[in-house]
């Protein structure tokens, strides 16, 4: 059977998991954590890394430091994952959903200016499958209307767009180190600080609303609580395993490439056939094969060729449901404009086997079973 994810594990894994547990070394913000947020630093060039216990917990924190209060909007697209939302529901915001690019599942950048009332406070683009949402756009809008962006980069790492890494163009990304990740801790994440002035304050909120990051660097010589906080900082253990990957990022980011070219190559014809729809990666966006996905006729015929593959020892799964149309969507937020592409193209589409260790043999065997269907 061809499993659809496995997560990653590095060869070091074991040694620098086993470093932490001899040394007693388990907590959070220990000598892996801060070589992780260093090497993401430095990959990425954004100015801060905090690592943290998952994405969602990286965009909570980017909540807090944007003050997102009740009553105020944030504009994203309703074909995302639910942390994207929550992390602002959970601050008594609106999420406003728009609509998505058909060609890359990503928020269409035109319609989210139409959606900006006077409440509207942030703009949470979501790239999806690693490929980079028309950020020159946002980027603009949100300096034309005074806005926040926190992009949810969860799959973006190691991907980018015009040459800058994803993650590090709003004032805040966060990445996931999700099992079902290019890169995995298990469960974790990182949120990404643009502006120095943001730093101290995320250091404080991660560490309990204590200025104890501070003390740990021999600034202060007692740590205190001064503003409210939660605990976002994941145990050493996770990051070490996390670290072994990073280590040989560029290995498993050009594995994953080599199986979604194969994809793509292999498939090519079938979508000249007008059978299927493959992604398309325009130009500037380095993606980072997250992903690879179809697009099949329907919602029928999606089934089908799931139901296919399983047959044929192949997983393959469909992704979100679009946020406006789950009961939590309804209730806590609204969605903006005419849902052209969301609920359709979302219907359409399967995600194909894609994980670090996959073999181009079998990338050749589901693409025959593919074709034969
Ligand atoms: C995986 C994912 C998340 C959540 O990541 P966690 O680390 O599990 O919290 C959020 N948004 C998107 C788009 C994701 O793919």
């Amino acid at each position: 059977m061809i499993n659809f994810n496995v997560p990653p594990c590095a060869e070091k894994a074991m040694d620098y998991v086993k470093e932490c547990v001899v040394n007693q070394k388990i907590c959070g913000d220990g000598i892996f954590t801060k070589k992780c947020n260093t090497w993401i630093e430095e990959r990425t060039g954004t100015t801060k890394c905090l690592l943290t216990t998952s994405c969602t917990h990286a965009t909570e924190l980017a909540a807090l430091l944007a003050d997102i209060k009740p009553g105020d909007e944030v504009i994203m697209p309703a074909y995302t994952f639910v942390s994207t939302a929550d992390a602002f529901v959970l601050r008594g915001a609106v999420p406003v959903f728009v609509d998505i690019r058909p060609d890359t599942m990503n928020i269409d950048e035109k319609l989210i200016e139409p959606a900006i009332t006077e409440k509207t406070k942030a703009i949470v683009p979501v790239h999806y499958a690693g490929i980079a949402c028309e950020m020159d756009t946002i980027m603009d809008i949100a300096a034309r209307h005074h806005l926040i962006v926190i992009e949810d980069a969860a799959q973006g790492i190691m991907a980018s767009y015009k040459g800058k890494a994803l993650g590090t163009f709003g004032n805040f990304g966060a990445f996931s180190f999700h099992e079902t990740k290019n890169y995995s801790m298990g469960e974790g994440g990182a949120l990404l600080i643009r502006d120095e002035k943001d730093v101290e304050e995320a250091e404080i909120i991660r560490e309990k609303g204590t200025n104890r990051s501070k003390f740990y660097r021999g600034q202060i010589d007692k740590y205190t609580w001064v503003n409210f906080g939660s605990s976002y900082l994941p145990s050493d253990m996770n990051a070490a395993y996390l670290y072994a990957q990073l280590e040989i990022a560029d290995e498993i980011n050009n594995a994953r490439l080599a199986l979604w070219n194969r994809y793509y190559e292999n498939l090519l014809p079938l979508a000249e056939a007008g059978k299927i729809e493959l992604p398309t990666v325009p130009e500037g966006c380095v993606h980072n094969a997250h992903m690879f996905y179809i697009k099949a006729k329907d919602i029928e015929e999606r089934t089908a060729r799931i139901a296919d593959l399983k047959e044929n020892g192949i997983m393959s799964v469909f992704h979100y449901i679009p946020l406006h149309t789950a009961p939590a969507g309804q209730k806590f937020g609204r969605f903006h404009g005419e849902d052209k592409y969301t609920t359709a193209e979302s219907e359409r589409l399967m995600r194909l086997p894609m994980y670090y260790g996959l073999t181009l043999d079998q990338v050749d065997y589901i693409c025959d079973t593919i074709k034969k269907f």
